[in-house]
């Protein structure tokens, strides 16, 4: 009996031991393909669990980075562990309150599990070699001239393309690009501080923040960051799991304009409108220019706080309204000379007037012409523009409903319609899944996570995977874009 029970516990270690070592070469292996930057900020606050038939589990101390990890290396994860060790098929991932607690204690050490079975495995060892690999990068970044403009591990590159030349003009956006122009000829100055852009999608608030930025940057020595949103509380979120809050909070108060771009989606989040508070305050204590963009008016954004709003309508609130006729024309006008291809007038006006949702609409359907006319190397016609538009003009007339997509999805690749919203995971399943969530973003105006919410509540993280992933894929497999364009055709049609 305890003879028994010893050699059960010595084939426990041995299988313990061969698990650790595959966890750390997967890690290892993990680190090269993200970078360290990442790697820190996500893989690193995973913990070993135990393996259950042919099941491993792994352990993150928080819902929020369990399910980006699961929505961002989760297949990875898998593909790796399979390849490590064939006793293992499939990867779980949970949320362990213990490693919670010992991120929060700062008390990195291995974790026993309940009943003292398979330990888990911390690779807090990796840490300082990794903070030192940061900070290798660190120092490069910190000399090289193209920094002076965003930090690289902070804040996203400026599009070039959006200039202040690059913007057309008109009644509806005349305001907020003189609001932009004035900022960036006098960044800081008061009454503008800080800049409020707001009006619907694709009508140009992104492109008048990098303009600002771009034209700020050319004039010299002056530290722009601008990014999302959303990167703002991921950034925020992955700066405490790190403990490295406070070098954030020093990144964000040392540039001289901080750009945030879709305030909207901070709402309901109440720790990151909180930082973005404090970090807004101190900025224009100090000086600096904030420049948000939003959907709506600071008075329309329910779910901000209420000193964060009033802050927020300080300085100037510009809006961009919906796009006339004229202005749509004159857009086009623009874009089309700028391409060198000739477009004529009578195709001009027949896109403006049937394309009137946003600006990024009509850009896509004149590039379309103008690559499709380059293509068979005739000119462009409205008869050709009918003909290659047919599918978008048709979207436009029709609504696709997401119920919709995942009944003609779940169709089209036989599994049953409740699979659109099971927890089930096999690829047989989850491929068709992300299909249906990809077509979700593509054919109709709901946000991320009101397309989760459709697919079995799922968090909205995972809904831009399934996005990113088949864009990926329809990239590398023919086959896969072939069915995706024809399931897009039908729900069109
Ligand atoms: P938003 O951020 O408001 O959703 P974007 O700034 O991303 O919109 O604009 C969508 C696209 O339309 C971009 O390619 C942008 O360059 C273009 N665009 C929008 N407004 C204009 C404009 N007034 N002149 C030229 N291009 C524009
Ligand atoms: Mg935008």
């Amino acid at each position: 009996m305890e003879k028994a029970q010893s050699q059960d516990a010595a084939m426990a270690s041995s299988e313990n031991s061969a698990l650790k070592a595959s966890w750390l070469r997967i890690c290892d292996r993990l680190k090269g393909e993200v970078g360290d930057v990442e790697y820190r900020m996500w893989i690193q606050r995973i913990t070993l669990g135990p393996l259950d038939d042919d099941e491993i589990t792994l352990y993150l101390p928080e819902r929020f980075l369990r399910d980006w990890v699961r929505a961002q290396y989760g297949q990875r994860l898998q593909s790796l562990w399979r390849e490590e060790n064939p006793a293992v098929q499939h990867v779980e991932l949970r949320i362990d309150k213990k490693a919670q607690r010992a991120a929060k204690t700062g008390d990195d050490a291995p974790q026993a599990e309940e009943g003292g079975g398979a330990a888990n495995l911390s690779i807090s060892a990796m840490a300082n070699e990794d903070a030192a690999a940061l900070d290798r990068e660190e120092a490069v970044a910190a000399t090289s001239p193209s920094m002076n403009e965003v930090r690289n591990d902070l804040a996203v590159p400026l599009d070039r393309r959006f200039t202040f030349d690059n913007f057309v003009v008109g009644k509806p956006n005349e305001f907020a690009y003189a609001c932009a122009g004035r900022v960036a000829d006098h960044p800081a100055s008061p009454g503008f501080n800080p800049l409020f852009l707001y009006g619907g999608v694709g009508l140009g608030k992104t492109h008048l923040m990098h303009a600002i930025g771009l034209k700020l940057i050319s004039r010299g020595n002056i530290s722009v960051a601008y990014m999302s949103a959303e990167k703002f509380m991921y950034r925020f979120i992955a700066s405490m799991q790190s403990k490295s809050q406070m070098e954030f909070k020093e990144q964000l108060r040392s540039v001289d304009v901080l750009m945030i771009d879709d305030l909207q989606f901070l709402i309901g989040k109440n720790s990151t409108q909180e930082e973005f508070f404090h970090t807004f305050n101190a900025l224009v204590d100090a000086g600096r220019q904030i420049i948000v963009s939003a959907d709506k008016s600071p008075s329309d954004l329910s779910g901000l706080e209420d000193r964060l709003r009033t802050r927020l309508g300080c300085g100037m609130v510009a809006d961009i309204h919906a796009t006339t006729f004229e202005l749509r024309i004159s857009i086009l006008e623009a874009k089309a000379k700028a391409s060198g291809t000739p477009v004529p007038p009578k195709v001009l006006e027949y896109l403006a007037h049937k394309i009137t949702t946003n600006v990024r609409e009509l850009e896509g359907a004149l590039n379309r012409l103008i690559a499709h006319a380059d293509l068979v190397g005739r000119p462009v016609t409205l008869e050709s523009t009918q003909d290659v538009l047919k599918d978008m003009l048709k979207a436009h007339e029709r609504r696709v409903t997401i119920d919709e997509i995942q009944r003609k999805v779940a169709e089209h690749f036989n599994i049953r319609l409740t699979d659109m919203s099971s927890a089930r995971r096999a690829r047989a399943v989850a491929r068709p899944r992300q299909i249906a969530m990809y077509l979700a973003k593509q054919l109709t105006s709901r946000s991320l996570p009101e397309i989760g919410r459709k697919f079995g509540n799922r968090d909205h993280t995972t809904v831009m995977h399934a996005v990113n992933r088949i864009s990926e894929l329809m990239e590398q497999d023919p086959g896969l874009a072939e069915s995706v364009e024809l399931l897009r055709h039908m729900l069109e049609s």
